[in-house]
């Protein structure tokens, strides 16, 4: 019996993509096609997963949570780490997109 994903009689070249028929270079067993039919692929269910990702986005937090996940991210508290300050400027992003 052979495996089909051991790789053992797999060379890295110069493919034919079976989605589009355009050549694509494959250096991994396991690209099926090109990268723009993997990534249209792909697409479809990324966009969604961005729809969702909006409608949470778009829940406002609340001005005395905001707050409070302020202090707790400011970069004095985290040595000014790049992940501090990101946070906090997404947050204060988050307190000008408010409006009322
Ligand atoms: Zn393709």
């Amino acid at each position: 019996m052979t495996n089909p994903f051991s790789g053992a009689d797999f060379k890295p070249g110069t493919y034919r993509c079976p989605s589009c028929n355009e050549p694509f270079f494959k250096d991994l067993i396991w690209k099926a096609t090109c990268l723009e039919c993997y990534l249209d692929k792909k697409g479809k269910r990324r966009a969604e997963a961005e729809i969702r990702y909006v409608k949470v986005a778009a829940e406002p937090i609340e001005p005395t949570m905001l707050r409070r996940l302020l202090q707790c991210c400011h970069p004095d508290r985290h040595d000014g780490s790049e992940a501090s300050r990101l946070a906090t400027q997404w947050l204060l992003q988050q307190r000008g997109g408010q409006h009322g």
